[in-house]
């Protein structure tokens, strides 16, 4: 049985900087401050924390002073920023470009919407660290669209901008902002505004199609994931829908060696969050299930 893993898995570059942001200054201080977790993956935020790295949470950034404190690559809102300036706490930012890119966008569009009595739309998870960085930028006002239907909470009579978070799934997006247009088209006023950004991180959406065929490739795959990632779940879809025989997992120990009976070749992919020693670890296994 052959086991290989994708080679185009893995961290992508926002999530490569914040770690060795993290990585030099624990080299050099022992101890570092990260709002919330580095990276949506257990294993490596484990990794981490035996390092030196404590992940604290906003209540808990309320109560500090004086200190560093990581922003990791989903970025924060303007919130953060200013309590930090207040508590005389230092900032070492990570949030990854692409993120800092659609803030800066949101913020924009936001201020012209408010001159025509417009509404800024995110699609995305609500509560999802990125999204509460990208609402930050419009003083809270951005209506949060996760499924068709919270597209009660649009007035489809106003002008509308919708933006999505960076790791949304592209067909999801185009069904929305889709459904979206059919409605702003029933509307009487000819004066609205429809703007749909496209702002999908392509370390991302360039994965899908490179994972489908990966996933037509090989007998059985093993999507190697944290639960909490957004785009694993996304590309986990991806893979299940090209290869029935694919299985979610977080570690080791969930291997099950029933899954590799008939298996010639067996393909090991993951998401943007997966470190590689981690899916070389599940390699190692499963050659040894073999
Ligand atoms: S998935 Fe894209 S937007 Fe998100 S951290 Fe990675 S590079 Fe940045």
């Amino acid at each position: 049985m052959k086991v290989i893993i994708d080679k185009n898995s893995g961290f992508c570059f926002g999530v490569v900087y914040a770690i060795q942001m993290a990585e030099s200054i624990l080299d050099e201080e022992g101890v570092l401050y990260c709002l919330g977790d580095i990276v949506h993956n257990n294993k490596e935020v484990d990794r981490l924390n035996e390092r030196g790295l404590k992940i604290i949470n906003h209540e808990d950034l309320k109560e500090l002073k004086d200190c560093k404190v990581l922003i990791r690559a989903h970025g924060e809102p303007p919130s953060t920023y200013a309590l930090s300036l207040k508590n005389n706490i230092q900032l070492l930012d990570a949030s990854c470009p692409v993120v800092l890119k659609l803030q800066h966008q949101i913020k924009e569009g936001y201020e012209q919407l408010k001159e025509i009595d417009g509404q800024v739309i995110i699609f995305g998870k609500e509560g999802h660290a990125e999204v509460t960085g990208l609402v930050g930028q419009t003083n809270s006002e951005a209506i949060i669209v996760t499924t068709i239907e919270d597209l009660e909470k649009v007035d489809f009579s106003k002008s509308i901008y919708i933006y999505s978070q960076t790791t949304k799934s592209p067909k999801a997006y185009f069904d929305i902002t889709k459904e979206i247009e059919r409605r702003v088209k029933l509307s009487s006023n000819p004066d609205i505004k429809y703007i749909v950004n496209d702002t999908l991180c392509r370390q991302v959406s360039g994965r899908e199609p490179q994972l489908k065929q990966f996933s037509n490739d090989n007998d059985v795959i093993i999507f190697v994931s944290g639960k909490k990632s957004s785009n694993g779940k996304m590309l986990y879809k991806s893979c299940e829908k090209e290869n029935p025989n694919s299985y979610f997992i977080s570690d080791v120990d969930e291997l099950n060696s029933e899954w590799f009976f008939d298996a010639k070749t067996v393909g090991i992919c993951g998401a943007t969050s997966t470190p590689r020693w981690l899916m070389e670890n599940i390699q190692k296994a499963i050659e040894k299930i073999a």
